[in-house]
């Protein structure tokens, strides 16, 4: 630990939740037992630390967590620096009568995405189109351990979010579309978390994770925001009952089967079809909180707010405050009202509109992951693993992440992978752009272009594969000497709001993008890359084009989309949400009668060689196998098979996709993520024949 590290020594007057021999119900319980009320209300009192007014208020208000919202980062932006910040804020925690320390929370949803320097993942979309749960999982635990170390232990992630129309702006922080994807990479909170039981989280590697946006924040409806009439962020979401189950909730009961230690509602308003109750902000609902979270799916941890948001239930602010605890709330976000909102909570407890035991509720919950974590223990950070922030093991596997994620959508003529015998001619808006590669939630809360942190763009990422390669921004004077073009182009970064509202907020590429494709697909034969965080439309442009990659916000590691650019690995990404062809197919539903997109959902080209082994296997004998898959309850062999029967049924299809051919392709995914084998191959031999 750092000389500078403040050291207390916990005088524990014998006290019994001090004994970290005691069951945790009994620490729990005797510690709330000796708090005041204005000590409770303090512990469900989170503030940003940009807002204390002095450092003294976390002792004077009892205050029981702080965060740094996006990009609010200490100067200079380095590991040290977070944990000295973090650590004197914690010497004043301990100044107070029971020493009870802080949670420190952060946004690290993409690695530890604030700290410069940090290892950057994939955004979640990305992540979902690798279909690989291992590795989610394993993008988690580099996150948690990179975070740990600066003396955070808690982390406002993984969003949850299932995606149903990408106009929202979010789309980005989405596993996919669909819910059976979104489960299969909850994995992740085991990268984060450690073990089910939360027994790993006060290792100096592991943080608590927090499940968000409970729920519907990805069905949000468009045109139904309270900021405007073109974004449907914080908007409401419509469904029926039956889809808000299905979609949007089973997520959670996911998460908190994996032992979630919070879970944050959405700025959203729900609007359940046919209860006659119309839109009612999720920070409201006690229905959904208090009944399906925590009393029927069972969940035990600790419910945060998002930022500020209870300021958008209607009503003064003591109904904002009483609404919101009484609908099941534990800790409230109140970045800059922490005065207020403590006070006006102890008011409204004397008043006897909000019950003691309520409190009591919401402060052992916060505590009991406070001693989860090992808090009490050791309130101040442990940076025995900063050495490894953004070294190279960490940076492999975002590397590999990278690769992963990317889906090769078209590939005329083999043009990739590429050979380094050949010349290429490299250009585009995001060919050289870390920031614009790793979007939003990046060092500041927006994301910015240019080079934000450090790491590969994916120009250098191909040059240190030994490709030769020359580099245009704006694709002047393209000449037919090149074997080949890529062009990098897409979106630039954004967070939360109306998406990336420079570019008209839509879904159509620049005009400038546009240019620079054209030129260089007309001069040669072209690959072109799109960096965004959601699908852009290619429309007609898509004929003129050999190659298409979706290479989503592939974060730092721009030698992993090198890797599959160069042939090093090969493609294997399948498209996380449905690619559309118009912004009038949106929200587009693999479940339609007129699905007709430009590709389906789950598509994706892969430039494996080696499939099926042998050559010699065949649809029919790969249903056997999943059928036996299924009887055996076997998802490696089930997953198997799928998989080689996709690539069989796309060796037929190439490039020509029909709405005959493109439901069952589809479906086949669904069916994979949800463990039906047997009719995920029969779905696939529907496509097959349909070709
Ligand atoms: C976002 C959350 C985030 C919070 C804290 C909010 O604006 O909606 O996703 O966790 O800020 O930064």
């Amino acid at each position: 630990a750092p000389a500078e590290t403040p050291q207390v020594v916990i005088d524990a007057h014998g006290l019994p939740y001090l004994d970290a021999k005691l069951p945790l119900r009994k620490r729990v319980a005797d510690l709330v037992s000796r708090m005041s009320l204005e000590e409770k209300a303090g512990q469900m009192t989170q503030a940003e630390r940009g807002a204390l007014t002095a450092q003294g208020d976390i002792a004077t208000y009892d205050l029981g967590s702080l965060l740094s919202g996006g990009g609010s980062t200490p100067t200079p932006n380095t590991p040290a620096a977070w944990a000295k910040m973090i650590d004197a804020f914690q010497l004043r925690a301990q100044a107070t009568r029971f020493q009870i320390p802080l949670i420190y929370g952060v946004d690290a949803v993409h690695g530890h995405n604030n700290l410069t320097g940090a290892t950057i993942m994939p955004h979640n979309i990305g992540i979902g189109a690798t279909r690989d749960p291992r590795l989610a999982e394993r993008t988690g635990a580099v996150t948690a351990s990179e975070v740990r170390a600066t003396g955070i232990p808690w982390d406002f992630a993984p969003c949850l979010c299932v995606t149903r129309d990408e106009r929202w702006g979010r789309s980005y922080e989405s596993f996919g579309e669909d819910p059976a994807l979104v489960k299969s990479m909850e994995t992740i909170i085991q990268g984060l978390q450690g073990a089910r039981s939360g027994k790993d989280l006060k290792d100096d590697d592991k943080v608590l994770a927090t499940a968000k946006h409970f729920a519907g924040d990805g069905g949000t409806e468009y045109g139904s925001s309270t900021t405007g009439s073109y974004t449907i962020d914080q908007g409401i979401t419509k469904v029926t009952r039956e889809q808000l189950e299905a979609i949007h909730l089973s997520p959670y009961q996911t998460a908190v089967d994996r032992g979630i230690g919070s879970v944050m509602p959405s700025y959203s308003s729900l609007d359940i079809l046919g209860d006659g109750q119309g839109p009612v902000k999720m920070h409201a609902r006690a229905d959904m909180i208090n009944g399906v979270l925590k009393d029927r799916m069972g969940f035990d941890g600790f419910v945060i707010s998002d930022w500020a948001a209870i300021d958008q239930i209607p009503g003064d602010y003591a109904s904002d405050v009483r609404t919101s605890v009484n609908a099941g709330l534990d800790m409230i976000m109140v970045p800059y009202a922490y005065k207020d909102f403590r006070t006006t909570l102890i008011d409204e407890v004397k008043a006897g509109r909000i019950s003691e035991s309520r409190v009591n509720d919401a402060v052992s919950r916060i505590l009991t992951q406070k001693f989860k974590l090992g808090l009490f223990e050791k309130p101040y950070a442990d940076t025995s693993g900063a050495a490894a922030i953004g070294s190279p093991a960490h940076r492999a596997v975002a590397r590999e992440a990278a690769a992963e994620s990317q889906v090769l959508l078209k590939n005329t003529g083999g043009v990739l992978p590429l050979k380094k015998s050949q010349k290429v001619y490299v250009a585009g808006s995001n060919a050289d752009d870390i920031g614009n590669q790793t979007g939003g939630w990046t060092v500041t809360w927006q994301g910015a272009s240019g080079p934000v942190t450090q790491g590969t763009t994916i120009l250098e990422g191909m040059r240190s594969a030994g490709g030769d390669v020359t580099y245009s921004k704006d694709a002047s004077a393209p000449t037919s000497g090149y074997d080949v073009g890529v062009v990098v182009v897409g979106e630039t970064p954004y967070a939360e709001g109306v998406g990336d509202v420079g570019n008209g907020n839509d879904l159509e590429l620049t005009a400038a993008d546009k240019e620079a494709v054209d030129k260089v697909c007309a001069a040669m034969k072209c690959a072109v890359l799109i960096v965004s965080g959601r699908p852009q439309l290619i429309g007609d442009r898509l004929a003129g084009i050999d190659a298409l990659v979706a290479s989503w916000l592939p974060g730092t590691e721009g030698d992993g989309v090198a890797d599959v650019l160069y042939g090093k690995r090969a493609f294997t990404g399948q498209l996380p949400v449905t690619w559309p062809k118009s912004e009038s197919q949106l929200p587009i539903n693999v479940g339609d009668t007129s699905y007709d997109p430009q590709f389906p959902y789950g598509w994706g080209l892969t430039t494996l060689t080696k499939v099926p082994a042998g050559g010699t296997v065949t649809l029919k004998a790969l249903a056997l196998a999943a059928e036996a898959a299924d009887r055996t309850g076997s998802a490696e062999a089930g997953r198997a098979a799928v998989t080689q029967a996709r690539l069989l049924v796309q060796q037929k299809l190439g490039q020509t996709l029909t709405p005959t051919t493109t439901k069952p392709f589809a479906n086949a995914d669904h069916l994979l993520l949800t463990g039906h084998y047997a009719s995920a191959i029969a779905s696939l031999t529907e496509a097959y024949r349909a070709a």
